[in-house]
C-alpha cells in the first residue's frame, strides 16, 4: 500500500500583459498557471498543500515564479507591482552545480566543469550567473596555478 502520494491540480488563468524581466519584452501576453500539490498520507489523508503560481512569457516562453498563493491573489496584484514579485525560475540542479563549484573551486579539473554546467543552467538569472562566473574564474586560476606548477617542476630539475 502506498504510504505517501501526491495529488497535483493545475489551473490555467487568462493571460495578462507583462513586461518580461527575463527577455525584456514590454506589454507581452503571459499566461499564469497555478499548481496545487498535496501530499497525501495513505493515499487519502491530505497533509499539507503546496501552492505555486508560474507565469509563462508569450515572447520568450520562460516560466517565472510569482509571489502569490493562487490565481485570485495573482489577479489582485497591481500591474505596477508585478515585476517586483516575479523571479526567473532557476533550475534547482543548476543552483546545486553553482554551490558545488563555489565550495570546490580549489579542486582542479572538477571545479571548472561544475562551474560551466552551473553557468549554463542558471544563465538567465543575474545573481546566480554572477556566482557561477566567480566560481569559474576562481577554479580557472587554481587550474592555471596547478598547470604552471607541473610545467615548472621538470624545468627546475633539469637546471639543477
Ligand atoms: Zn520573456
Amino acid at each position: 500500500m502506498l504510504i505517501f502520494g501526491v495529488s497535483r491540480q493545475t489551473h490555467d488563468g487568462h493571460a495578462v500583459a507583462i513586461d518580461c524581466p527575463a527577455c525584456g519584452a514590454r506589454g507581452v501576453s503571459a499566461a499564469p498557471q497555478h499548481f496545487r500539490e498535496k501530499l497525501l498520507l495513505l493515499g487519502l489523508i491530505p497533509l499539507f498543500p503546496v501552492n505555486s503560481v508560474f507565469l509563462r512569457c508569450g515572447a520568450c516562453g520562460r516560466s517565472m515564479a510569482v509571489d502569490a498563493r493562487d490565481l485570485d491573489e495573482f489577479y489582485r496584484i497591481p500591474p505596477a507591482d508585478l515585476p517586483a514579485r516575479m523571479r526567473p525560475y532557476v533550475s534547482g540542479v543548476g543552483r546545486f552545480f553553482v554551490v558545488a563549484a563555489l565550495a570546490l573551486f580549489w579542486f582542479p579539473f572538477l571545479a571548472p566543469v561544475l562551474a560551466v554546467v552551473g553557468l549554463l543552467l542558471t544563465r538567465h538569472h543575474r545573481g546566480w550567473r554572477r556566482a557561477a562566473t566567480v566560481a569559474l574564474v576562481l577554479s580557472l586560476l587554481v587550474l592555471g596555478a596547478v598547470v604552471a606548477l607541473f610545467l615548472l617542476v621538470p624545468d627546475r630539475r633539469a637546471s639543477a
